[in-house]
């Protein structure tokens, strides 16, 4: 699979065309950012971690049965994955309160949501990505009230696998994002799975194991996430 020009470069990885139009490669950089790109640093193999993480993730979800945009990994920092269409919003679904909703909702960081709840965000860093529902999806077009369907189907699908996965790691999976596209006709996962773009505390202590770390400035970014890869049994080496 040959690497060609340079599509897309965002706050934390590259997109790069390849010789097949239906694939793409993504390199995971070292850059972390938080604050819509306002706190920017270089963490030492955090690229490599998050590529790791994120393949081992992606393929627990396909073998729950969850479209995903994994094909494999190419390189420590690399991996081949699907052309996707991207839908420009994020799903994120919460077990326990905590960052944004806390402030928005004056709730008590910690609590524990039963049933989990959903929200959609719109992906745009100039805007601060505020939160939108299904009617703005529908009336901007931005999606299909199928596609937003099969999000909502799907986000919980994935919520349903790892909080098991998780707890089985003494994690509690707290709330995650995702991103999804569309590809020959049928919504699939994409974007990535890691620390960075979900909160992870241990189980006993609630210790944050995740980004929250880095937009705290706690320390321990990357060994927080071995940390977590290593519960969770992803080869690292
Ligand atoms: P919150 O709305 O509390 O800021 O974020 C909820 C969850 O989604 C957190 O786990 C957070 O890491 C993740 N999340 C939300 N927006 C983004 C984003 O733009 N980038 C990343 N990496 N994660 C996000």
């Amino acid at each position: 699979m040959e690497k060609q020009r340079e599509l897309i470069t965002g706050k934390a990885k590259t997109v790069y065309a390849t010789d097949d139009p239906d694939k793409l490669i993504i390199l995971f950089r070292n850059d972390t950012s938080a604050f819509d790109g306002e706190k920017l640093e270089q963490l030492d193999r955090k690229g490599m971690v998050n590529n790791r993480f994120n393949a081992f993730i992606m393929q627990k979800l396909e073998q729950a049965g969850i479209p995903t945009h994994f094909e494999k990994l190419l390189a420590d920092d690399e991996v081949l994955v699907k052309n996707l269409d991207m839908i420009p919003v994020e799903c994120v679904i919460r077990n326990i309160a905590s960052g944004s909703i806390v402030r928005r909702l004056g709730v008590e960081d910690g609590i524990e949501l039963n049933p989990p709840t959903f929200e959609f965000f719109l992906k745009n860093d100039a805007l601060h990505d505020p939160m939108i529902n299904d009617y703005h999806i529908y009336s901007f077009k931005w999606a299909t009230e199928q596609e937003v369907a099969d999000m909502k189907e799907l986000t919980f699908k994935v919520n349903q696998v790892l909080t098991k996965l998780f707890a089985d790691a003494g994690l509690l999976l707290v709330d995650y994002k995702l991103e999804f596209g569309r590809y020959k006709g049928k919504v699939v996962l994409g974007d990535e799975f890691s620390p960075d773009g979900c909160r992870l505390w241990d189980a006993k202590t609630r210790e944050k194991l995740d980004k929250d770390r880095f937009r705290q400035g706690l320390g321990g970014v990357v060994e927080a996430y071995e940390e977590v890869a290593s519960r969770l049994g992803v080869d690292l080496n």
